[in-house]
């Protein structure tokens, strides 16, 4: 019921109260509801019967339809362990840097030289997929241009051009390839050289909210030892997160920058307030005392209306705190208001996020455990306007993967694949 069906239903109270829902609750959490203030406006004026709006009964929501047929994506672990895959690519001083997974040869890097009528070019093509080369401009002091593009899936080109015929070398160290420009300081001498270099910044003008989840009375979910409490692990792995992503050029807020409560919904007024671009929860999971020693992986939950068995479970222990706050009618206003590109959209960064994680978690440790990719009705994600995900970083009451929770490499790990996953994100959804 709700919105949706009452518009399907062409029952006009029930779409009224439903608007006002959406209405009053949606300016709480700063949402945009000009499209439903102007809807309402179409009813002013017009003669709606007195008939009773139908009670709407609780059950009902689980016959709600699904808006999005959403099947579980697989997760390819073998499409980024691909040794042709790199994992960066960064500028620094006279030197371009790019970074592989693996180890690579010196089979891997070919270079020639190009003269047009008025510019010379380096040019080096290297076996390896980047996927966020489209071509993008990279710079050093002195250059007239750099143009990094994926010529096509297993050729990465890298184009210096500049008036005068450069000098570039490149060099081979393990899972690295250095190409330097030698003589600028000669080449340039008339000119000052700036110390400041631009460095690639797949995160430039982009905005994001991150959440770490629960905070001063709220502890989270409980491990087996003392103080493993998931409000620690999610606030450092949020914080590392947030130095990685700022490190890439991205703008980044905190809902909170320290232990402490707050509201679930204030959550999502921040990412709101800030037109974040994209709005990252973070939280552990827990197991039943029965099932310590089962569960355990890395989970990424989208909002959606679907409700599995699991989703419900995990989206019941993080609703917890809030959830009282809404009322039946207003949660299910919201779960119909959700729009299909929304839904898509944050489907995909999930997508992204959980593969990265996989991968840079497992670097570490091989049984990392892949819980895959969820939709489900999370409140905190609920608020928010932007593609929104909600990460289970793992089982704080796993007797193993508990103690990785809270070990600082493996927190870092975590942190390097969600800004991966978010850099893939954005782009291949420029
Ligand atoms: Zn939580």
């Amino acid at each position: 019921m709700g919105y949706l069906k009452a518009v399907l239903n062409d029952d006009k109270n029930l779409e009224i109260k439903n608007l006002k829902i959406l209405i009053s609750t949606g300016k709480q959490l700063k949402r945009d509801v000009s499209k439903y203030e102007k809807e309402l406006k179409k009813y002013d004026g017009q003669a709606v019967s007195k008939e009773r709006p139908k009670i709407i009964k609780l059950n009902e929501i689980e016959n709600v339809k699904k808006i999005d047929n959403i099947k579980k994506p697989k997760v390819d672990d073998n499409a980024d362990s691909s040794k042709y895959t790199i994992k960066a690519v960064v500028s620094r001083d006279n030197m371009i840097i790019i970074d592989f997974y693996d180890s690579i040869t010196k089979d891997f890097v070919d270079f020639k030289e190009d003269k047009t009528s008025n510019t010379f070019q380096d040019i080096y093509q290297l076996k390896g997929n980047f996927k966020d080369a489209y071509p993008t401009k990279l710079s050093i002091n002195g250059v007239d241009q750099i143009v990094i593009k994926q010529k096509d899936s297993k050729t990465l080109e890298i184009l210096f051009e500049d008036k005068t015929n450069l000098k570039t070398i490149y060099f081979i160290n393990r899972n690295r390839v250095v190409l330097k420009v030698l003589d600028l300081n000669k080449k340039k001498n008339k000119a000052t050289i700036s110390k400041a270099v631009k460095v690639y910044k797949p995160g430039l003008n982009r905005v994001v909210v991150l959440d770490a989840g629960h905070g001063g009375k709220d502890s989270g979910a409980i491990g087996s030892e003392d103080k493993m409490y998931e409000k620690y692990t999610v606030f450092n792995v949020t914080k590392y997160l947030e130095s990685v992503l700022k490190e890439r050029g991205y703008k980044v807020y905190l809902t909170r920058n320290s232990d402490r409560f707050i509201k679930v919904r204030n959550r999502t007024v921040l990412a709101n307030d800030k037109h974040a671009d994209i709005f990252v929860s973070i939280h552990a999971n827990a197991a039943h005392k029965s099932k310590i020693k089962e569960l355990q992986g890395i989970e990424t939950f989208f909002l959606s209306p679907a409700r599995s068995e699991r989703a419900k479970r995990v989206a019941a222990l993080e609703n917890q705190s809030d959830i009282s706050n809404m009322s039946g009618s207003t949660q299910k206003a919201f779960l119909e208001s959700l729009n299909r590109p929304r839904i898509t959209a944050s489907h995909k960064l999930s997508i992204d996020i959980q593969r990265n994680m996989l991968y840079e978690t497992r670097l570490l440790h091989k049984d990392v455990e892949d819980g895959g990719v969820r939709e489900g009705p999370f409140w905190v994600l609920v608020g928010a306007q932007m593609p929104s995900v909600l990460i289970e970083i793992g089982y704080i009451t796993h007797p193993k993967e508990g103690k990785r929770l809270f070990n600082k490499k493996y927190q870092e790990a975590l942190a390097v694949g969600i800004a991966n996953g978010i850099d893939s994100y954005f782009a291949k959804n420029p």
